[in-house]
């Protein structure tokens, strides 16, 4: 963790929900008690058919939601696509863009997820910019080399700090129960935190939670999160369970 910056633990629910399940979240905010409240901020992203409603039900909760992905473009005929503003307008304040089963299953590349992460910044939302290498990568020793890659090519510039948030998903990490080594997420944590620096600034670069996501749950989350330069969590499957997901809040704080 990074002592100045407040947590953020952020649950991506993918395509899982229907209106029934928003229980899960309205059993987050009541565990959501003073004491998380202090200390750490928390963030469901449920199915956008879900937005409005669970923005609604999380009201007075102090949980902000967010979309798992946006149009490039602002309106018009885009037939299937729901732009940055839909998501505001739903009551959305994050959006996640780039993740890795939208570059793996859409082909989307780092210009399209930075003209995403632009698309939600002029809509006031907050991009969750997700980066992160393949096993391969990882096994040819390229794991640094993609994610830099992928930050230069997928991170607008100029934006601050309380404007952006990046989540270190390495994809074989993902919906696998594996997960890299504290040592691993270290060093590549302080590359993130290193390189943001030459694209937003180095005062901006010091306050941007870095978020690491993959196969976080309550038995490792303790370790995750206690990672230098680690501010938080981007949850998948364990999101999905109220009380794990409130486990994973409670290791941050
Ligand atoms: C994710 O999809 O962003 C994710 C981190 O999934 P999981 O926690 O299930 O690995």
């Amino acid at each position: 963790m990074t002592r100045s910056i407040r947590p953020l633990v952020a649950g991506n629910w993918k395509m899982n929900g229907l209106k029934a399940d928003l229980a899960i979240a309205t059993e987050v905010a009541r565990g959501y008690d003073a004491s998380l409240k202090a200390a750490v901020d928390l963030a469901i992203c449920p199915p956008s058919t879900l937005l409005f409603t669970a923005t609604a039900a999380l009201i007075g909760s102090r949980i902000a939601t967010g979309g798992q992905d946006c149009s490039v473009q602002p309106a018009g005929a885009f037939t299937g696509e729901v732009s940055a503003a839909m998501l505001a307008d739903a009551g959305a304040s994050f959006c996640i863009v780039g993740h890795s089963e939208r570059r793996t299953l859409h082909g989307e590349d780092n210009a399209t997820i930075r003209a995403k992460a632009e698309a939600a910044r002029k809509a006031l939302l907050v991009p969750i910019i997700c980066v992160g290498e393949t096993q391969g990568e990882r096994e040819a020793g390229k794991a640094l080399a993609v994610v830099r890659r992928q930050l230069k090519g997928s991170v607008p510039e100029g934006l601050d700090a309380a404007s952006l948030v990046i989540a270190y998903e390495p994809v074989w990490a993902i919906g696998t129960g594996l997960t890299p080594t504290a040592a691993d997420v270290a060093e590549m944590h302080a590359a993130i935190r290193s390189d943001l620096a030459r694209i937003v600034g180095k005062n901006a670069a010091a306050g941007v939670r870095l978020l690491y996501g993959g196969s976080v749950k309550p038995s490792n989350a303790a370790e995750l999160m206690n990672v230098a330069n680690v501010d938080g969590a981007l949850v998948g499957g364990a999101s999905l369970k109220a009380e794990e997901f409130l486990a994973i809040a409670r290791a941050c704080a």
